[in-house]
């Protein structure tokens, strides 16, 4: 009977093994099904380290009956860091996923150094642009391995100096394991600002060329706000950086902060010229001091 218990047990063991495995395949699964709308067929290498990004007369769709960008056009020189805002829904991360070739365009072009996307083999752009995404995927796996996601072979000194940066150690620190903890659906949740600044070691880690910073819709308490804001400041210094931005007070040193609305550009320019300019930017940030205001 004891012999029998034993494998049995130790079976129960493996399958919940694999089970948890299994979840973290059917996310990464999700990604690569996400990808497979695009085709690879550009012959270049991209090679980078300080790269211009320009949109061009953008236009993309999700369903041929509405557009959601109509023709966008905007410059990041190498080195920038410039924020882009607007209402809700005007096309903001739909534009990050179009760089990062989630979709490919139905018109116009994406060019970094002058040199449209889609010449680019798809592995070398992707490898040059890291994402710190609105809601970042956790794997059932060790914050460890989830920080060292997309820079598998960093050394554990490589992995203090990111968690530092981004703010993770104090965090880590009270988790009962350290970095062994195992986080995602079947381990410790991680809250919304803890999981943008473990996306922020990863990027870290990886050094892109390009940085892009999709801010959370989610309201952050204000002092984690302040950490992410910081955290995020001293990441992208001096490398190219786009910022989808939802509370303004975040991009207000932004070299140039770049207004969508429907679809296209509207107004560009540095934080006070905007302001004075009383066009869209001056609207959405009368309409977030009164929302402040009545918050408190
Ligand atoms: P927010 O500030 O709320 O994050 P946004 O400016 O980033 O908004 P996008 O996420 O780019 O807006 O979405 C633009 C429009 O495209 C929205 O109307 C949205 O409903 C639609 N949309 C986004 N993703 C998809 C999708 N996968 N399929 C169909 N429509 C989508």
């Amino acid at each position: 009977m004891f012999q029998l218990f034993l494998p049995l047990s130790f079976l129960g063991f493996v399958y919940r093994e694999v089970k948890a495995s299994l979840a973290s395949i059917e996310q990464m699964l999700g990604l690569l099904k996400q990808e497979s709308s695009v085709k690879d067929s550009g012959e270049q290498s991209l090679s980078t380290n300080k790269a211009s990004i320009e949109f061009k007369a953008l236009e993309f769709n999700y369903q041929s009956e509405r557009p959601i960008l109509k023709g966008l056009s905007f410059k990041i020189e190498a080195g920038e860091r410039v924020a882009v805002v607007g209402s809700s829904g005007a096309g903001k991360s739909t534009l990050t996923k179009l760089l990062f070739r989630f979709y490919d365009k139905t018109g116009g072009d994406i060019l970094i150094d002058n040199q449209s996307i889609y010449q680019y083999s798809l592995a070398s752009l992707r490898e040059h642009i890291g994402v710190v995404p609105q809601d970042t995927i956790l794997f059932n796996d060790t914050l460890k391995n989830n920080i060292l996601y997309a820079s598998p072979d960093a050394n554990n000194e490589e992995v203090a100096r990111v968690i530092k940066m981004a703010q993770l150690d104090y965090f880590i620190g009270q988790c009962p394991e350290g970095l062994e903890t195992v986080v995602g659906e079947r381990g410790l949740k991680l809250s919304g600002g803890e999981k943008q600044r473990l996306a922020i070691a990863r990027m870290l880690l990886k050094r892109p060329a390009i940085m892009v910073f999709d801010e959370a819709t989610s309201s952050l308490d204000s002092r984690t706000e302040k950490n992410i804001n910081q955290a995020i400041r001293e990441v992208s210094e001096g490398h190219t950086s786009l910022i989808i931005a939802h509370r303004l007070s975040t991009i207000i040193d932004a070299d140039n902060i770049v207004v969508v609305d429907d679809g296209i550009v509207v107004e560009q320019g540095k934080h006070s010229d905007l302001l004075a300019q009383k066009g869209h930017y001056y609207q959405l940030w009368q309409a977030q001091k009164d929302h402040a205001l009545t918050d408190h």
